[in-house]
């Protein structure tokens, strides 16, 4: 008879065989960066030479189709139906990265071509988000030959876009809703609130930049000659910026904040660990006061000036500048007014008599927020497996800090959507020598391989 046992140990075998990280390697080969890639077939590679194999080992029927919106990189999806009585799951995940930054790893570790230092695994997409979609696949797999069959249907989705904002997967969703019809999301990205506890969120804040622009004439003015007599942008811009967040980064907007650190979710984050970093020592004192890190961190909204400029600090000369600008964002949890972040900004300013202080915004929202709600049964359902596997409580958060496409799920697709991240924060994501922890790594792809197996139906109980 087969038994979880054999599936674990099935796991288990493709690290001490060295397959797990022999499939690694060739994913991490297989450049990605969805950013810089000319040719759409470049991206294209990853499905056809990357994951075609595994997928096919899967029994999974997929499909490599266009993006809706032209000249973006298509998607792979896919689908295994076992039996209309079982339920569906879906997954997804995206194979694209960020830039390689070739020049700035570690000397002797190339972005493309895996390496292990002292147990830790390093190339550019082992943390976001190969090594991740790999464990969840191989977890399936250790799954589906133990068993001979998962227990549930499957449906996948891959896309090669997140890290230039998911173009087309909305559209997608839409065109494609009655294909990916399933009970729930179960997807792996981002980092475990702490490396050695399992984690489980249900959604992702959200992200709005837009420019705020003083622009007064044409060309600098010597400061000697007009000094004192000509509006400077750069201290009207700074003003106006300070009317926004305080000097301790609070935001002054009465209609920025959200609504929804309701007492269930401050609950929730007050079981997780005090310490939010045990490698960077955060500020105590910035942000909404009252709030404790990890309400501001994933219950709370923030606002950064990510660039900031007046004249050309490198080449300097005496003289008042034509113009100011700053590149702003708000990122923000669901029970924002998003529709509103911009008229109640100009609101605000011009109250503030800066009405010279212009806003430039596509009124396009970069990534929405959502979260599935924390009363779920299947956060129940797949929170008590994760538990009794790791035989203590797992960390649970309304929604990750930083953003992903979640919306897609749950507001097109209309389904829940839980998170198990298999990275850390210190995976240097986004930057150079991106790697993760081969335990790390092993021990995801044993509670996944858990999950799945108790996910599904066995004979015994059909
Ligand atoms: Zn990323």
């Amino acid at each position: 008879m087969s038994t979880l046992e054999q599936a674990l140990k099935r796991s288990n075998k493709l690290f001490v065989d060295g397959i797990f990280i022999e499939k690694l390697t060739s994913l991490v080969k297989i450049v990605t960066d969805s950013k810089n890639s000319h040719r759409v077939e470049d991206l294209v590679d990853y499905y056809t030479k990357g994951l075609s194999n595994i997928l096919a080992d899967l029994g999974i029927q997929t499909d490599i189709v266009d993006n809706p919106i032209k000249s973006s990189p298509p998607f792979l999806i896919g689908s295994r139906m076992e039996s209309p009585e079982f339920k569906t799951i879906l997954i997804y995940g995206h194979g694209d990265t960020v830039p390689l930054q070739v020049e700035e790893w570690h000397e002797g570790i190339s972005p493309s071509e895996l390496k292990i230092i002292d147990d830790k695994i390093y190339g550019r997409g082992v943390a976001d988000n190969k090594g991740q979609h790999l464990i969840n696949l191989l977890a399936l797999h250790s799954v589906l030959k133990t068993r001979k069959k998962l227990g549930f249907n499957l449906k996948i989705i891959f896309e090669m876009g997140e890290e230039i904002g998911s173009p087309g997967l909305f559209e997608l969703c839409q065109e494609y809703k009655d294909y990916f019809k399933s009970d729930v999301l179960i997807a792996s990205d981002g980092p475990r609130v702490a490396i050695d506890v399992p984690t489980i969120f249900l959604g992702s804040r959200g992200a709005l930049n837009f420019e705020l622009e003083v622009k007064y004439r044409v060309g600098a003015h010597h400061s000697g000659n007009w000094g004192g007599v000509l509006k400077d942008p750069g201290i009207r811009l700074s003003h106006a910026l300070s009317t926004i967040a305080d000097k301790n980064g609070k935001i002054l907007i009465d209609n920025w904040k959200p609504t929804s650190l309701t007492a269930d979710i401050k609950e929730r984050l007050n079981l997780l660990p005090a310490i939010i970093s045990e490698v960077l020592d955060i500020d105590e004192n910035w942000g909404e006061p009252g709030l404790s890190p990890n309400e501001k961190l994933f219950g709370w909204n923030s606002f950064s000036i990510l660039a900031l400029k007046s004249g050309d600090i490198d080449v300097p000369v005496n003289a008042i500048q034509p113009s100011a600008k700053a590149l702003c964002q708000l990122r923000f949890v669901v029970g924002t007014k998003t529709n509103e972040v911009i008229s109640s900004l100009r609101d605000h300013l011009d109250k503030h008599d800066f009405s010279d202080v212009k806003i430039i915004s596509e009124n396009a929202i970069n990534f929405e927020a959502s979260r599935t709600d924390l009363n779920n049964i299947w956060l129940q359902k797949v929170e008590s497996i994760l538990e009794e596997f790791y035989g203590d409580k797992i960390h649970v958060i309304p929604n990750l800090a930083g953003s992903l496409p979640n919306n897609c799920f749950t507001d097109i697709l209309e389904i829940p959507t839980i998170w198990i991240p298999h990275s850390y924060k210190e995976c240097s994501q986004h930057a150079p020598n991106e790697h993760l922890p081969i335990d790390l790594l092993k021990d995801s792809l044993l509670l996944m391989t858990n999950l799945y197996w108790n996910l599904g139906v066995s004979d015994h109980n059909h």
